[in-house]
């Protein structure tokens, strides 16, 4: 058994070490740093901690155009979409930034019933989405972990005329090998959980009641969870609780001891910030705020650091923040969310929410605007269905492989969203840029893609390669 009992990786006397030792760094070591990203093999702890000391204008300049080229060349202009679906607000825990903390008597509970999840999918489906992600609090209503079983079953159930969600991603509390066993035999793609902060003395003095306390069993959760055979697991900080360097630094060390132990990092890394929620002083004036030059900042340096794991960009953030960040590396992002269970069939109920959201846009018009902006939005599930998961899409994401297979399923489900769901507006955007994007491939890969298209424009669905 790989599992650790502790989190003892996260060694946090190397971090300081690491910071301390890059503060004084002069531009030189920066630039070797950045020509090191520029190979595509990641950095190690004390290059992001070179990296995360840069302030001189002209150095952070050519950090963000070193991030932007190698988002470009692994990633190229794709953007994959989701949604959340919040079906429960129920938690035990008593986290001091969360509006669904168990003290909080200012929030309605509510766990949405089976036929409830089935109606808000609906609703999902009909918009055009593809993947949802879903969220629980830590406490399920009669019959316990089940329920997220259930769940699952339920969402996965769910057709409607050409629709339906082809991977389910999940964030709920930290799970024991045998729970995880069978979470994964739902079939979901990946188990995502954020460690929200890796430094102990703040991880205490914010989980305050609960299970959620026990900082080891939740850091030890994705071994857990990859031991259990869930090959795509995600990580993540929430941004705000603590000194933002040393969370990117910590990352890095949990990273590398998951690649130790099991031969692959995580899929992808989520880095919310902490937004205003009812009942959370905290929540409303975060202990270390990050101001949007760092965000950027620690954007691009995580791109550079891993550039084939894949990075997740909520609708806590503007519009703005949004795409500006989709250049310097965020991979997949969410669009017309609701963080209230039943928010998609009663619309957002600040009473019921998690948090408050800072992009309200519909889907249609979040992918309207990424499309103005030169970005192909994907519904791609392919990998995940096809068994390229973990090391295995990790083998072909490496070389930059990958590349040839995500060009044209993103291509090919843009165009079914675009012909079963999209608006007159967006199909204007959305065909020119498929025509564009497929003109400049080169000719094996452009034959491939138009014969996946025209299958679309056929009728069918679900064209994978
Ligand atoms: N209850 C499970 C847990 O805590 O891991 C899973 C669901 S929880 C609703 C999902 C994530 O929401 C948390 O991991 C946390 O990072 C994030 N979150 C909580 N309060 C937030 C806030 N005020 N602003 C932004 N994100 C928040
Ligand atoms: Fe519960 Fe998760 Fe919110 Fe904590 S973050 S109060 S565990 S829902």
């Amino acid at each position: 058994m790989r599992v650790p009992q502790t989190g003892s990786f996260i060694d946090e006397t190397r971090i300081a070490e690491a910071l301390g030792a890059a503060a004084d760094k002069d531009a030189a070591r920066v630039r070797d740093v950045l020509a090191k990203a520029r190979e595509l093999e990641g950095l190690e702890m004390e290059d992001v901690a070179v990296l995360s000391s840069v302030s001189d204008p002209e150095l952070l300049g050519e950090l963000f155009g070193t991030a932007r080229d190698v988002k470009d060349a692994i990633y190229g202009a794709r953007l994959v979409l989701f949604a959340p679906l919040y079906v429960s607000n129920l938690c035990t825990n008593d986290c001091l930034y969360c509006a669904f903390r168990v003290r909080n008597k200012e929030l309605k509970r509510r766990a949405l019933t089976q036929k409830e999840i089935r109606r808000e999918v609906e609703i999902l489906v009909d918009q055009g989405h593809k993947r949802v992600l879903l969220v629980a609090g830590e406490s399920y209503p009669g019959q316990g972990f089940r329920y997220v079983l259930d769940s699952v079953a339920t969402i996965y159930d769910v057709k409607r005329d050409n629709g339906e969600i082809r991977r389910i991603n999940v964030n709920v509390a930290p799970l024991t090998v045998d729970e995880f066993r069978a979470l994964k035999a739902t079939g979901i793609g990946t188990y995502q959980l954020f460690q929200e902060t890796y430094h102990r003395e703040t991880y205490a003095a914010v989980h305050v009641g609960g299970k959620k306390r026990d900082y080891d069993w939740r850091v030890t959760a994705m071994h857990r969870a990859m031991e259990a055979g869930i090959d795509d697991v995600g990580i993540g900080v929430l941004f705000g609780l603590f000194d933002w360097r040393f969370e990117v630094l910590a990352l890095m060390q949990h990273i590398r001891e998951l690649e130790r132990a099991y031969g692959v990092g995580p899929h992808t890394i989520s880095m919310p910030r902490l937004e205003p929620a009812i009942g959370s002083d905290i929540a409303h004036e975060p202990p270390f705020p990050v101001d949007d030059v760092d965000f950027r900042k620690l954007v691009a340096i995580l791109r550079l650091a891993v550039p084939y794991t894949g990075m997740i960009m909520s609708t806590r953030e503007t519009p703005n923040i949004r795409r500006e960040t989709f250049a310097l590396g965020v991979s997949q992002i969410s669009a017309g969310s609701r963080t209230n269970p039943g928010g998609y069939v009663e619309d957002e109920q600040f009473d019921e929410a998690q948090f408050q959201l800072g992009d309200h846009r519909a889907l249609d018009e979040v992918i309207r605007d990424v499309a103005e902006l030169g970005y192909i939005p994907s519904f791609c599930t392919a990998c995940y269905r096809l068994g390229r998961t973990g090391m295995d899409f990790m083998d072909l994401a490496k070389p930059g492989d990958i590349k040839h297979h995500c060009d044209p399923n993103a291509l090919s489900t843009f165009l079914e969203y675009l012909l079963d769901y999209g608006s007159e507006e967006t199909r204007a955007v959305g065909e020119p840029l498929i025509a564009r994007t497929t003109a400049e491939m080169d000719p094996v890969r452009r034959a491939h893609t138009e014969k996946m298209l025209a299958q679309v424009r056929a009728g069918k669905r679900d064209v994978l390669c």
